[in-house]
Order: structure tokens, then sequence, then C-alpha cells
């Protein structure tokens, strides 16, 4: 896959003296993207963004070349869930379940409302060839992505963490994430410090507007802040016609041959990024007649 150049990126940093550390992620230009393919309210949108960015910071420890993580969440609202997958590569793409269009029409614009009192959810993390390098599955308080992220992080060191997604004129403005993390030998002053600023709405501000390093620095009252390296982050999802007919190999023959009687073309879309695909039924009696050669 080709990466188009968007500002987006994930990055740590760090700071020497106290050994904080923090994780931030710009996913604007993906999450625009994305929404759109989808046609995604605003509001819907807005909770998508946050879901994005959250799924980006919480990929920058992968060191393995060809993982993926996949973030699926089911909150207690009308929303449903949502769905997030991104690998090593940077390569991002997701979708929310709107399960309930209608109850969501009338459950106001906030995510909370949305999303409801809780969620449960599970982070996997997988190897190039698809097994599970690592899992975990977690139900928290509070089924907006920003508390289902929150407990993703702190289930490994303790973590504050705000997502903010801006809209203008309909559209995603900005998508960010910034994590602070108390690590092995960090300094727990200056993490109740700097914790303040997540809480009070400090850093919620800086995010919609200017997160750039020396705005941080000023901000977080961090001089000593070095970022480490950034991985850039693009639309990307591992969706193909192979993998749609690889699923419809695996269906019982009886289904097939009912799928083939009307002889149009078949309309797929991946539910993750909204890519539309046409399975004609020449390509349909192809996977019949190998289905019948394995057997
Ligand atoms: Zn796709």
């Amino acid at each position: 896959m080709v990466k188009p150049r968007t500002n987006d990126a994930a990055v740590e940093a760090f700071c020497p003296k106290t050994r904080l550390r923090f994780l931030y992620a710009d996913v604007s230009a993906t999450a625009r993207r994305l929404a759109k393919a989808h046609g995604d309210s605003p509001a819907a949108a807005a909770i998508l963004g946050k879901v994005l960015a959250g799924t980006a910071a919480a990929t920058i420890d992968f060191n393995e070349p060809g993982e993926r993580l996949v973030v699926a969440a089911n909150v207690k609202g009308p929303l449903g869930g949502w769905r997030a997958e991104i690998s090593g590569e940077g390569f991002l793409t997701g979708s929310l379940q709107e399960h309930d269009p209608e109850s969501l029409r009338n459950a106001g614009d906030g995510a909370d409302e949305w999303c409801g009192p809780g969620a449960a959810a599970k982070a996997t993390r997988l190897r190039e060839d698809g097994t599970i390098r690592s899992q975990v599955s977690f139900e928290c308080k509070g089924g907006a992505p920003e508390s289902v992220y929150a407990a993703l992080f702190c289930s490994a060191v303790p973590t504050r963490l705000r997502l903010v997604c801006t809209m203008f004129d309909g559209e995603i403005d900005r998508a960010r994430a910034l994590a602070l993390q108390l690590v092995h030998e960090g300094s727990r002053r200056a993490f109740k410090r700097v914790e303040k600023l997540f809480d009070d709405g400090t850093v919620a501000d800086t995010l919609a507007f200017d997160a750039t390093l020396p705005t941080l620095r000023e901000i977080l009252g961090v001089e000593d802040l070095v970022t480490g390296p950034t991985r850039a982050i693009a639309f990307g999802c591992t969706c193909s016609e192979k993998r749609f007919l690889d699923a419809y190999a695996a269906l019982p023959r009886e289904t097939l041959e009912g799928m083939l009687r009307p002889l149009r073309p078949r309309e797929e879309r991946c539910h993750l990024c909204g890519r539309r695909y046409t399975i004609t039924p020449e390509q349909l009696v192809q996977v019949l007649q190998s289905k019948t050669e394995t057997k």
C-alpha cells in the first residue's frame, strides 16, 4: 500500500528528568476520510474521530513488523459499538456499528448519550500471520471512547488520556489523542501535577487548537520534553476482492447456489472502510467449482 501524505502521525515523547511519558496521535485526515466514506453524521463522526485517535496512540509500542491491533467495543448506549484496526506500518481503518439509527437520532449529540454507561471491549494484537500475540478483554464504566481507551492504557501502566475531535462545517477538523503515563521510576509528583491539566480541560483545549511540541512543553510545564521517532499514519484497510471471495468459499454449497440464482453481480461493502466490491456471477461460479474440486 502506498501511504498518502498527510500530517497524521503517532509519536512518543519523554521527559528525561521526571521520566514522564506521553503518547500523542493526530489522525485528523484519516478520520475525516473514513467518516465521509461511511456517511457518518457529525455526531457519529466526532465519536469515530476519537476512536481512531485512541487506537493510533495505542500502537506506539509496536515493534514487530507486520503487527496489527484490533480494538472492538460493545457499548451499552444506542450506538452499539465500534471496531478499529491499525497496522504497525501505520495503516488505520475503523467504523462505528450504529445498531439503532432511530434511537440515535433522539439521543442528542453527546458521546456519553450515544455510548451509554458502560462498555465491554477487547484489544487484540496480531502477528503478521494472523496469530494472536496478546489479547485483553475488559469492561469499563462509561461507554465513550475516552473511557474505553483510558481503561485499555491503564491495564498496562497508570495513564491519563484525552481524546479530542473537533468539527468544522459538519466535517472532522482535528482528531487527536494525548496520554500521560507513569512508567517505571517516573516521578509521582510530576505525574500528579500534569494529571491536573488532563482533568481541568487544559489538555483538551490545547489539543483542539495547537498541539505542537513547543506549545505542549509550555502548557504542560515540561521544558525537557523530547520526542521519539514519528510513525506516519494513513488510511489503509486490508480488505480486498480476494477476502470476499475467500469468505464466499467458506459458505455452504447450498447458500452459494442460492446466491447465484438471480444471476446478477453482488455488491459487497467492507464494513471497516466502506469500500465497495462487485462480485460477478462468473466469479461465484468459480468459487463453487473450486469448492467441488477440493472435496
Ligand atoms: Zn476495507
